[in-house]
C-alpha cells in the first residue's frame, strides 16, 4: 500500500495519534456551576476588582448604552490587570475580527522595564492600552479603503462583550474583544457593523414596541448559534493534503455505506470523540460560553454543538472563540475538526444555523407568540415586519451568506436551497391568511394535547409551529432560524444584515403608522392596515413546502424569487441600489464601506478557489496519476503475459481493462491541462467581478469533471496502490 496512506492507517491503529491527555479526565465530575465564567472578567468579578463607584458607572454605561468616560477606563484597566495577573496572565492582547474571517491578535507584555536602572520594571496597563491599538492594518483586507485613506488601523475595546483568560500551551493571556477600524473611522472588520445595526436595532425596535408597552427602554437582538462539523483522525487529515490545504476533500469515491442507513444522526458518540467533546466544553464553560447541547449529526463522522443564546454580540465573540478551542483541543486528541461547510461531497455539507430574535431589555422575547397567536398583535407586528424585511432584502440575505465553501452546501444534500422563503408553519400560515382579511381574529388555535394512552407516560403538548429542515429561514415557535449561513462563517456578516433589514423595516413601519394617526386613524386600526398591506406584498416569500424538491425551484421562479447559486451572483446585491439605500441611511455602512466590502469577499473568492484548483491540479499530478500509473503496469504485464500464453479471450477482458485504465488517466491529463491554463486566463478578466465568475464557470466545473475522472479511477486501481485516504477510512475509522 502507498506509504503514506499505510502509515496515517497504521497511527490510527497503533493509537499513537489518539492518547488525547484531556483536561475532563477527573475533572468531569465537577459541577458546570463551579466552573462556569471563571476566566472571565464578569460583573460578579468587577465587583471584587474595581472600586464602587466605577462598577457602579460600568452598569450604567452597559444599561444605557452610554460612553465609558477615561477615568473610568483608568479604573477598569487597573481592576483588570490586577485580575488578569492574579490568573498568572503575563500578556494581554485586543482581540479583532478582521475580514479574513477568523480572528486576529497581538500580544503586549503587562512588564514593563524601569528606565531607571535603580528601579525595578513593573506589570502595568494604562486606559490608553485598554481602549485602544494600533495593529499594522496593512496585512489585513481593506477592499481598497487603505488606498483612500491611510494605512493606520486601530483596534479599540468594546467593552460590551466581557474581556477573558485564555490559557494554552504558550502561556496565559488577556483577551480584550475589540472593534477594527482604519485611521479615518471605516470599519475594517466584522464587529463595528454588527454593533452598529445592533444600535439601529434597538432604536427602531424600541420606537416600535412602545406603541404596545410604554414603559420599554431598550430592545436587544438575541442570537443562539448551533454549530455543525466533523471530526477526522489527524494521521488521516496530514495524509489528505487537499484537507489540509483547503479544508476539504477535492477527490474521494464516495464509499459503499455512506448515510443512507441513517443510523449516526443522534447516534452514540463515539468515546474518543466524546471525550474530545467533554474537554472543549469544559474550556468553554469555564469562558462563559454557555454550550449545553452535543449530539451526533446526520453524516458519518458529523457532529453539532449548541448553546443556549445570548445578547447577539456576545454570542458571536463565543462561536469565534468556540471555534478557536475546538480546533486546538481537537489537536491535543489527535484529531481535526472541520468547519469548512462541504468537506465530503456525497454526504451532508455543515451550517451553522442562527437562531435570532428580539428581546426587550426586561427579558420579554418580541416574537414569541404567547398562547393566542391571531389576538397578539404586539408578536404579529414584529413577526411581519421582519418577513416584510426578508421579502424586501432577500437577495442582500443571500448574499451574507455566500462563500465558495456555501456555493457546494446551498441546494445540495439536505441543505437549504439558494432560494430565499420564510417558513412560517401551518397554523401560523393560517392565522396570517384570517389577518389579511379580517385584522386580529381569535381563532380556534389552542395548543392540542396528545395523550398518547400508554399508562405512565405523560401526555403532552404540541408547539404551534411543526419544523421544516428544507427551509433557509423557517420561524421556529419563538425565533427565526437563519439555517443557510455556513459553518465556518463569522455570523457577524449575516447578523449585521438581518439587524439592519429589520430596523430599517420597523424604522418604515413607524413612519406609515405614524403618518395613518396623524390622518386621524386609530393606533389600532392604522397598525393592522399596515400590517395588511404588508402582508399583501411579502406573500410570496412565505413557502411551507418541501424547499429542497425540483416544484419549488420552478413554482420560485413563477413567484419571482431569485436563486442565485454562485457566490460571484449572489455578492451583486451588497452594491445593489436597495441595499445601499438601506446601510447608508441607517449610518451602519456608508458606501466607500460598502464597495470595499464587496471587492474584499470578492477577492476572498477568488483566491479561495484558485487555491482548490492548483491543489486539484497538483494531487491529480503527483497523487492520483502516480498510483495509477503503477497499476497500469501492472495491468500491461499481466496482459502481455496472457497472451504469451496464449489465452486470447482473458486477454481481451485485459485489455478492455487496460484501455478503460488508459482513458480515464488520459481524461485526468487532458482535463488538468486545461484547468491549468484557466487558473491563468480566469485572471485576464478586466475586474474581480469577471475574475470570480471565470473562476465559478470555468474553473470551478473543470475541477468538477477532474474529480469525475479521479474518482472514477479510484474504484477500478488496486486499493494498495491509492495513495489517498479514502471517504470510508476519514469518515468511519476513529
Ligand atoms: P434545533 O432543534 O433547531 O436543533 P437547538 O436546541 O439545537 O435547536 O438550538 C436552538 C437554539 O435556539 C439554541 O441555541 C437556543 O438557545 C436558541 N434560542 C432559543 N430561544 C431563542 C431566542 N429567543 N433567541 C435566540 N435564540 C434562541
Ligand atoms: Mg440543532
Amino acid at each position: 500500500m502507498s506509504d503514506i496512506r499505510y502509515n496515517a492507517l497504521l497511527d490510527l491503529a497503533k493509537g499513537t495519534s489518539t492518547n488525547g491527555a484531556g483536561k475532563s479526565n477527573g475533572l468531569h465530575k465537577q459541577r458546570i456551576s463551579e466552573i462556569f465564567g471563571e476566566n472571565v472578567f464578569s460583573l460578579m468579578v468587577m465587583k471584587d476588582y474595581l472600586s464602587e463607584g466605577t462598577y457602579l458607572r460600568i452598569i450604567a454605561a452597559i444599561k444605557n448604552n452610554s460612553k465609558i468616560e477615561f477615568e473610568t477606563a483608568e479604573n477598569v484597566a487597573k481592576g483588570m490587570k490586577k485580575w488578569a495577573t492574579d490568573k498568572g496572565a503575563t500578556h494581554y492582547t485586543h482581540w479583532f475580527q478582521p475580514l479574513t474571517g477568523t480572528t486576529a491578535e497581538k500580544h503586549d507584555a503587562f512588564y514593563k522595564p524601569s528606565l531607571d536602572i535603580m528601579m525595578q520594571g513593573m506589570e502595568n496597563l494604562t486606559a490608553a492600552e485598554l481602549v485602544q491599538r494600533e495593529p499594522d492594518a496593512s496585512s489585513f483586507p481593506s477592499g481598497g479603503l487603505r488606498n483612500t485613506a491611510a494605512a493606520r488601523g486601530y483596534s479599540v475595546w468594546d467593552p460590551s462583550s466581557p474581556a477573558f483568560i485564555l490559557e494554552t500551551r504558550n502561556g496565559i493571556t488577556l483577551y480584550v474583544p475589540s472593534i477594527f477600524i482604519s485611521y479615518t473611522g471605516e470599519s475594517l472588520d466584522f464587529k463595528t457593523p454588527l454593533l452598529k445595526s445592533a444600535e439601529q436595532l434597538n432604536q427602531h425596535a424600541t420606537k416600535v414596541v412602545r406603541y404596545f408597552d410604554s414603559s420599554v427602554k431598550n430592545v436587544v437582538a438575541t442570537l443562539g448559534w448551533e454549530q455543525e462539523y466533523f471530526i477526522v483522525d489527524e494521521a488521516l487529515y496530514n495524509a489528505r493534503p487537499d484537507l489540509l490545504l483547503t479544508g476539504r476533500t477535492l477527490f474521494g469515491a464516495p464509499t459503499a455505506k455512506g448515510q443512507q442507513l441513517e443510523d449516526h444522526y443522534f447516534g452514540s458518540i463515539p468515546e474518543r470523540v466524546q471525550h474530545y467533546m467533554q474537554d472543549f466544553e469544559l474550556e468553554a464553560l469555564s469562558l462563559g460560553i454557555p454550550v449545553l447541547t452535543r449530539h451526533n449529526e446526520v453524516a458519518p463522522g458529523q457532529y453539532e454543538c449548541a448553546p443556549m443564546f445570548e445578547e447577539l454580540n456576545v454570542a458571536i465573540d463565543h462561536n469565534l472563540l468556540l471555534m478557536d478551542i475546538m480546533q486546538r483541543t481537537a489537536k491535543k486528541h489527535g484529531l481535526r475538526a472541520l468547519f469548512h461547510e462541504k468537506p465530503f461531497a456525497g454526504v451532508n455539507g455543515s451550517g451553522k444555523h442562527n437562531n435570532w430574535s428580539m428581546a426587550t431589555g426586561a427579558g420579554k422575547n418580541l416574537l414569541s407568540p404567547g398562547s393566542e397567536p391571531s389576538n397578539n398583535l404586539q408578536f404579529l407586528t414584529f413577526f411581519i415586519n421582519t418577513i416584510k424585511a426578508v421579502d424586501e432584502h432577500a437577495d442582500l440575505l443571500r448574499a451574507s451568506i455566500a462563500s465558495a465553501g456555501n456555493d457546494h452546501r446551498l441546494g445540495a444534500n439536505e441543505a437549504p436551497p439558494a432560494i430565499i422563503s420564510v417558513f412560517t408553519g401551518s397554523l401560523l400560515g393560517q392565522i396570517l391568511e384570517t389577518f389579511v382579511k379580517d385584522g386580529p381574529h381569535k381563532l380556534e388555535e389552542r395548543r392540542e394535547i396528545i395523550d398518547l394512552n400508554i399508562p405512565k407516560i405523560p401526555a403532552i403538548t404540541i408547539d404551534n409551529t411543526d419544523r421544516n429542515r428544507t427551509s433557509p429561514f423557517p420561524f421556529t415557535g419563538n425565533k427565526f432560524e437563519f439555517r443557510a449561513v455556513g459553518s465556518s462563517a463569522n455570523c457577524s456578516n449575516s447578523m449585521t444584515v438581518l439587524n439592519a433589514i429589520v430596523a430599517r423595516q420597523l424604522q418604515l413601519f413607524a413612519q406609515a403608522v405614524d403618518a395613518r394617526i396623524a390622518k386621524g386613524e386609530d393606533q389600532e386600526a392604522a397598525i393592522v392596515g399596515v400590517l395588511q398591506k404588508y402582508l399583501k406584498e411579502s406573500g410570496k416569500r412565505i413557502f411551507n413546502g418541501d424547499g429542497y424538491s425540483k416544484e419549488w425551484e420552478k413554482e420560485a421562479v413563477k413567484r419571482g424569487l431569485s436563486n442565485k447559486k454562485t457566490t460571484p451572483e449572489a455578492l451583486v446585491a451588497f452594491i445593489s441600489p436597495s441595499t445601499i439605500e438601506m446601510f447608508t441611511a441607517l449610518g451602519v455602512f456608508n458606501e466607500a464601506e460598502i464597495h470595499a466590502r464587496y471587492e474584499v469577499f470578492l477577492e476572498q473568492y477568488i483566491k479561495q478557489v484558485e487555491i482548490e484548483a492548483m491543489v486539484s491540479a497538483e494531487l491529480a499530478q503527483t497523487y492520483i496519476l502516480p498510483g495509477s500509473h503503477q497499476y497500469l503496469t501492472q495491468q500491461i504485464q499481466t496482459l502481455k503475459g496472457l497472451q504469451d500464453i496464449g489465452l486470447n479471450k482473458a486477454a481481451d477482458n485485459s485489455r478492455a481493462e487496460v484501455e478503460e485504465l488508459f482513458t480515464c488517466m488520459d481524461d485526468i491529463k487532458g482535463i488538468s491541462k486545461e484547468l491549468k491554463a484557466w487558473i491563468t486566463k480566469a485572471h485576464h478578466g478586466k475586474d474581480s467581478v469577471e475574475i470570480a465568475k471565470a473562476f465559478a464557470t470555468k474553473v470551478r466545473p473543470l475541477m468538477d469533471q477532474l474529480r469525475e475522472a479521479a474518482d472514477k479511477l479510484e474504484l477500478i486501481v488496486d486499493d494498495a496502490a491509492w495513495k489517498l485516504p479514502k471517504y470510508r477510512e476519514l469518515l468511519w475509522l476513529r
